[in-house]
C-alpha cells in the first residue's frame, strides 16, 4: 500500500475508534466530559484554603501527592492542584485569637510573618509550577504560562495589633485581602461566632481605620468571620466593594456564619462578591452522631478549640487525633448537590455577578462527593446539569472576583486621579 494511503487507512480505523468510544458514553459520561472540558478552559480561582497550615507539618510536602483518605493527606498538594485544573488559589495566612494585648499582638504578627514566608516559599521551591500573584495582571499572565497562580490572604486580623502601619507592610509582603476576625472577637470587629457578648457592636475605632486605610491601599477587605453589625459597618464605610471569601447562605441552612438574604443583597448592591464554601457544617443540619461527638467532646477539653490552638504542637497532637475520630466515627457530610443549593440560592438573591467559590480546603471542607481540591469539577458538572451556561458557569469560578479584585486594586489610583488639578484649556501657559 502506498504511504498516504496506509495514514487515511490509520487516520480512518482511528476515527472509527473515537466515534466508537463516543458512541458508547452514557449521558452522564457526555456531560462529565464536557464538564470536564469547559472546567479546564475556564479560569478557575478558589479563594480560600488553609492548606498553609500544611506547610510546616513534619514530612509534610506540597510537591508530592497525598491521599485525602490517608493520615495527614490533606486536601490540597500541588499534583492534585494540577489535576483540578485550578489556576489561581489564595492561600489563607490563618492566625487563631489569642489574648488582645501587646504579646500577643507581637507573637500573632511572629506567625503570620512565618506563614507568609513559607507560602512564599513554595514558588521558590516549585517554580515550574506555581508563582506568586499580586494583582489580577499576574493571575493571568501565570495562567499564560500554564502554572497556578498563589495568591495570599491573611485570615484574621489579629496580627495587626493596633499599629495600622502594619497593612501596609502585609500589603507589600503579598498579602490581598485581610479576614477582618475569625472565630471570636479581637481588636478591629466583633465576629459572627464568638461564645461571649459583642466588645464593639460591629467595627472598633480602630477598625474604621482599618477599612479605610485597606481602600486606600487596594486591598480586598473579607467579611467571612464577621458579625452582622460588623458587616453592615464596613458596607457603611468602605468606598470599594467586599467579599466574602467563604461563605454561605442563612437563607438555605440557618447559622450566624452565613450571609442573610439581606446581607447578600447589600454585598451586591455594593459591587462585592461572596464565595461559597464547601464545608458541611456550614451547607446543612448535619445529622447527630452520638459517639463522634462524645470523643470530639473529649478531643477539645483536652486541647481546647482546633482553631485557638496556638501552639504547632498541640495543633499536630489535635489533628492526628481528630483524623483518628473522623476516621472511628465517620462525619455526616454534606454533597455538591447541597453545596450548589447555596449557589442557586445566592445567584436568585444577590445574582450570577456576585457569587464564587472559596472551598476552605485544608480548614474543615469536605463533601462526601468532592473531598478534596482534584474533585472540584464535579461541581462545575452539577451546574451544567442544572442549566448554568458556560458563561454564567465562568462567573462563578473566578471572573466575579477578578472584576472585584480589579476595581479594588485599581481604586487608589482612580482617586489620586480625581484629585489631581484639572487642566483647564482656558488657562494659559504661564
Ligand atoms: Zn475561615
Amino acid at each position: 500500500m502506498k504511504p498516504f494511503l496506509i495514514r487515511l487507512a490509520a487516520g480512518l480505523s482511528t476515527a472509527t475508534l473515537l466515534l466508537a468510544a463516543c458512541s458508547r458514553e452514557t449521558p452522564e459520561q457526555r456531560l462529565e466530559r464536557k464538564a470536564r472540558k469547559l472546567h479546564a478552559s475556564i479560569l478557575n480561582l478558589d479563594s480560600h484554603v488553609d492548606t498553609p497550615l500544611n506547610l510546616s507539618r513534619k514530612g509534610w510536602k506540597i510537591g508530592e501527592r497525598h491521599d485525602w483518605d490517608q493520615p495527614g493527606g490533606g486536601r490540597l498538594d500541588l499534583p492534585r492542584l494540577e489535576e483540578a485544573g485550578l489556576d489561581a488559589v489564595f492561600f489563607a495566612a490563618f492566625i487563631s485569637q489569642g489574648r488582645t494585648d501587646p504579646a500577643g499582638f507581637r507573637g500573632a504578627r511572629l506567625k503570620a510573618d512565618e506563614l507568609i514566608r513559607l507560602i512564599r516559599f513554595v514558588a521558590i521551591e516549585h517554580p515550574e509550577k506555581v508563582r506568586i500573584a499580586f494583582t489580577p495582571q499576574d493571575v493571568e499572565e501565570c495562567m499564560k504560562m500554564k502554572k497556578a497562580a498563589i495568591l495570599i490572604g491573611l485570615e484574621n486580623g489579629y496580627p495587626l495589633g493596633e499599629d495600622i502601619s502594619l497593612l501596609s507592610h502585609y500589603h507589600q509582603r503579598g498579602v490581598r485581602y485581610v479576614t477582618l476576625c475569625h472565630t471570636e472577637n479581637n481588636q478591629i470587629c466583633d465576629s459572627s461566632t464568638d461564645p461571649g457578648k459583642p466588645r464593639w457592636q460591629g467595627l472598633s475605632p480602630f477598625g474604621y481605620q482599618v477599612v479605610q486605610v485597606m481602600n486606600r491601599l487596594g486591598m480586598l477587605i473579607d467579611l467571612s468571620h464577621v458579625s452582622d453589625s460588623t458587616f453592615y459597618d464596613v458596607l457603611k464605610t468602605t468606598r470599594t466593594p467586599v467579599i466574602a471569601s467563604h461563605s454561605c447562605c442563612r437563607g438555605v441552612y440557618d447559622h450566624p456564619r452565613n450571609l442573610s438574604d439581606d446581607m447578600l443583597l447589600a454585598l451586591a448592591r455594593k459591587g462585592g462578591v461572596v464565595q461559597i464554601n464547601l464545608c458541611s457544617f456550614y451547607l446543612k443540619e448535619t445529622a447527630e452522631n452520638p459517639e463522634r461527638e462524645a470523643a470530639l467532646k473529649a478531643l477539645r477539653a483536652r486541647y481546647g478549640r482546633y482553631m485557638s490552638i496556638t501552639d504547632d504542637l498541640k495543633r499536630e497532637q489535635y489533628l492526628t487525633r481528630y483524623e483518628k475520630i473522623n476516621r472511628q466515627f465517620p462525619e455526616d457530610l454534606a454533597s455538591v448537590e447541597d453545596l450548589v443549593n447555596h449557589i442557586d440560592h445566592a445567584v436568585r438573591v444577590a445574582g450570577i455577578d456576585h457569587v464564587g467559590i472559596g472551598s476552605d480546603f485544608d480548614g474543615g471542607a469536605e463533601l462526601s462527593d468532592c473531598r478534596d481540591v482534584s474533585q472540584m469539577h464535579r461541581i462545575t458538572l452539577e451546574l451544567m446539569k442544572r442549566g448554568y451556561k458556560n458563561s454564567a458557569i465562568r462567573k462563578i469560578w473566578g471572573d466575579n472576583f477578578m472584576r472585584v479584585f480589579r476595581e479594588v486594586q485599581d481604586y487608589p489610583q482612580k482617586v489620586q486621579k480625581a484629585a489631581l488639578p484639572q487642566d483647564d484649556p482656558k488657562r494659559k501657559n504661564p
